[in-house]
């Protein structure tokens, strides 16, 4: 057990049409919703058992008032080495330098195109000068290690690829393409849609010649390459070369469900033995419990489905179940 990735809402101030395309979702809770002190426990928890890697996101982490607080605490935990956000960036600029100060380490902002008339078309909201703003607003932070994460969509996006890994440059950041996966409510996903990992390649190589994969040193998603320039860019070809083999994050939902794969249809609620009191050994002891039980293989069983022609949950399901929603699990 490596690395957490803790929503915080379900809630989102976007509505990306691979993410939320439906006009009514059912959400969480309110009252279920984890305070900062229980997503505190929550992490101590985790960390003592040997996650060191956290990650906040959502629906969109920076809706959560009073973020900065939760931060505060999270990197003063011992044990944590890295505590990162990803964020849309709508609401970054007002926040970046709270959250520098209060010890986050490193921003990971998601953004599809440079072209402000498709970012209103995938987005259907028209915040594209907002989301540069906070990418202005990051850098100028200091904060290093910033990454662009760009969803790639045939027939969208496909022709960015260049211009995006361009404009991450100019902003210090690194671009990660990420292939469209058929999670929660991607209800539009179709398998003609996904851009693969293969076809990025191929374009960059027509684009800039020789690209290198470089070595990994990690487990985490993304592959790395290299331009003849020396510019570094990322791959996460979930869909196409899954890698859960290597696999070593499992995510907490905002109410406290955690999961132990982005594709897993249940989870261990974690809040109802927190608010009965749990201490933390007893916290400690159920997670380790089902940590070991871990087969999970989601992506590369999602292969095998897809194949059969099976969806990944119906829209019907969906509704009656806000865990299995992409926006709810944190991507
Ligand atoms: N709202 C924040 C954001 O967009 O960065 C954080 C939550 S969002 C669910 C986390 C990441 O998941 C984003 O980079 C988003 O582009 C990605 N994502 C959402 N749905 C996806 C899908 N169907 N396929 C691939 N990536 C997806
Ligand atoms: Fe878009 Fe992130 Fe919101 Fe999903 S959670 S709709 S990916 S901004």
């Amino acid at each position: 057990m490596g690395a957490l990735r803790i929503s915080l809402t379900d809630r989102c101030n976007l509505r990306c049409r691979y993410c939320m395309p439906e006009e009514e979702y059912a959400w969480l809770p309110r009252e279920h919703l984890l305070t900062f002190e229980e997503i505190e426990r929550l992490t101590e928890a985790f960390v003592s058992l040997g996650v060191d890697k956290v990650r906040l996101t959502g629906g969109e982490p920076l809706l959560r008032r009073g973020l900065p607080e939760l931060v505060r605490r999270l990197s003063g935990l011992p044990g944590v080495k890295d505590l990162a956000m990803t964020t849309n960036g709508v609401l970054l600029s007002r926040h970046a330098e709270q959250l520098r100060e209060a010890g986050l380490h490193r921003l990971t902002i998601s953004l599809d195109t440079l072209r402000p008339e498709r970012f209103a078309e995938l987005t259907r909201r028209g915040t594209y000068p907002d989301v540069l703003a906070g990418i202005d607003a990051a850098t100028a932070t200091g904060l290093t290690d910033l990454k662009i994460d760009t969803v790639v969509l045939r027939g969208f996006n496909e022709d960015e690829l260049a211009d995006l890994i361009e404009f991450a440059r100019t902003k210090s950041a690194e671009v990660r393409f990420i292939e469209y996966m058929d999670v929660g409510g991607a209800t539009g996903w179709t398998p003609e849609k996904v851009f693969s990992r293969a076809e990025m390649l191929e374009t960059l190589a027509r684009e800039y010649g020789h690209v290198e994969e470089l070595r990994k040193t990690d487990v985490a998603p993304a592959d790395r390459f290299r331009l003849p320039d020396g510019t570094v860019f990322g791959i996460i070809s979930s869909t196409t070369q899954p890698f859960c083999a290597t696999c070593d994050r499992s995510r907490l939902t905002a109410d406290g469900m955690w999961l132990r794969c982005l594709y897993a249809m249940t989870g261990t609620d974690l809040r109802k033995p927190l608010r009965a009191g749990a201490s933390l050994e007893e916290l400690r002891e159920l997670i380790t419990g089902v940590w070991q039980q871990r087969r999970d293989r989601g992506a590369v069983e999602r292969v095998g489905q897809r194949a059969r022609g099976q969806v990944f949950v119906s829209l019907e399901t969906l509704k009656r179940d806000p865990h299995l929603e992409m926006h709810t699990r944190g991507g």
